[in-house]
């Protein structure tokens, strides 16, 4: 479930904690990945290109990815449509803390499109067979998809609930209006991104979450 940033340390930390399962990058079949941005989904193209593993992502990507995979957003645009969206504080920000620029290279396509309501098996063959359904979550981004397993009563959230600022709308790198979606599948426990640990009753305010260095 999202490979990570494609960076020296996202990859030694997913090996990290395949390792605790007794278990390495290579046993990896596929990855299901809840949304484009790059600390999410480029780990997942580059792991592919060395191991062959699967890559899925939400069909609603598709615009965005057809611009990424083939430009690089200029810095400076995005900037300027920040300030005109009135985030003077979140480009302060980005300024104090610069990032490297997105590689297009880093952006190919995957090998399976995933569709609101999806039913995906995994751990096929195995005692540990779950289905796990996705649901489409546009909001934060155009093509967010969350994967809920109902036996194991958990909902794989990405970015689309974050603890500490929530909501996040995203700005796309295509044109096009994103709408955000505000109800769940009914899942007891919610895994997002950003936390080391997160455990929350859906349809209740989500808390006592420790924040992470994740992204
Ligand atoms: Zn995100």
């Amino acid at each position: 479930m999202d490979a990570g940033w494609a960076l020296a340390e996202s990859r030694e930390t997913l090996a990290t904690a395949l390792a605790a399962l007794g278990a390495g990058l290579p046993d990896v079949r596929r990855f299901l990945v809840t949304h484009i941005h790059r600390d999410h989904y480029t780990q997942a193209v580059v792991l592919r290109r060395e191991f062959g593993m699967r890559v899925a992502l939400g069909r609603g990507e598709r615009p965005g990815l057809d611009v990424l995979s083939r430009t690089r957003p200029g810095r400076r645009h995005h900037r300027e449509q920040l300030l005109r969206l009135g985030a003077r504080e979140i480009v302060r920000e980005l300024d104090r803390r610069p990032t490297p620029s997105d590689d297009p290279s880093e952006y190919e396509y995957p090998d399976d499109w995933v569709d609101d309501g999806a039913q995906i098996v995994v751990g096929e063959g195995s005692p540990d067979r779950r289905v796990l359904e996705a649901v489409a979550t546009p909001g934060h981004t155009r093509g967010h998809v969350v994967y809920a397993d109902p036996a194991g009563e958990l909902l794989f959230a990405g970015d689309h609930v974050l603890p500490r600022i929530t909501p996040s709308l995203g700005l796309e790198p295509a044109p096009g209006a994103s709408r955000s979606r505000t109800s769940s599948p009914r899942s007891s426990s919610c895994a997002p991104a950003r936390t080391r640990c997160c455990w929350a009753r859906t349809g209740r305010r989500v808390c006592g979450c420790t924040s992470g260095s994740t992204s």
